[in-house]
């Protein structure tokens, strides 16, 4: 990822949320972003130039067009027509967004506009978030990995979030995937944890090891 001092950026066009410039690279705000708050409260994953990525939850396209600054293409999924609206604007100015408008919880019916991807990203705040990530992942390669946003409170709000968090990741260990870490987004997301996880099978590795 890239940092200048301490600030993580992405490089390309600004002027999508009236985000921060610094030395012509766009501020990727950990505030805004709960990617952006992996990356500063644990390690995350390598964004690659020769990745594609699945984003279930694309809202209005804030963190959709940083994951595009970093990758090759981003199959971008939301169901609201307002966040919508403010996607689309955001894919007419880059050539690697492919904005969806779909449900989440039916693959089957954007199948036919996607390819096999190397990283599921998953934020959409609903009560079954881990079987949705599960039903698309159908679409990761082998080896790819799936990072789960986690809103425990969409869950199940009379639980202890830990226990949330814990279901979760056993929900997730059962489907078969390997987890390779699990964080709490504070102080920048309350009650959101990142899950990661990697699909097993065979000698995938686009993303991982980049040196800045
Ligand atoms: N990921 C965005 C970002 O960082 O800029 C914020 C996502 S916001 C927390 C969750 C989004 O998921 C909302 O825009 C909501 O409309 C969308 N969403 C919720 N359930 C969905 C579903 N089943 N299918 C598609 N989009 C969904």
């Amino acid at each position: 990822m890239i940092r200048i001092g301490d600030v993580l950026v992405s490089r390309g066009e600004g002027g999508v949320y009236g985000e921060r410039m610094l030395a012509g690279a766009r501020v990727w705000d950990p505030y805004r972003s709960k990617l952006a708050a992996l990356y500063y409260v644990g390690t995350g994953v390598e964004l690659l130039p020769g990745m594609r990525v699945l984003y279930l939850g694309a809202a209005n396209g804030t963190t959709v067009s940083h994951v595009a600054d970093y990758t090759e293409v981003v199959y971008s999924v939301e169901f609201a027509p307002h966040p919508m609206q403010d996607l689309l604007e955001v894919a007419r100015r880059r050539r690697n967004i492919v904005p969806i408008m779909a449900d989440a919880c039916r693959p089957e019916l954007y199948a036919p506009l996607v390819e096999a991807v190397d990283l599921l990203y998953q934020d959409v705040a609903q009560p079954d978030q881990a079987d949705i990530a599960i039903r698309n992942c159908a679409f990761l390669k082998e080896g790819g990995t799936l990072i789960l946003m986690l809103k425990t409170r969409s869950v199940d709000v009379r639980k202890a979030p830990g226990l949330v968090f814990q279901d979760t990741i056993a929900s997730l260990e059962t489907a078969g995937f390997v987890i390779t870490e699990q964080v709490w987004l504070v102080p920048y997301h309350q009650d959101h944890a990142a899950i990661i996880c990697t699909k097993p099978g065979a000698g995938h590795n686009a993303g991982r090891g980049r040196d800045e």
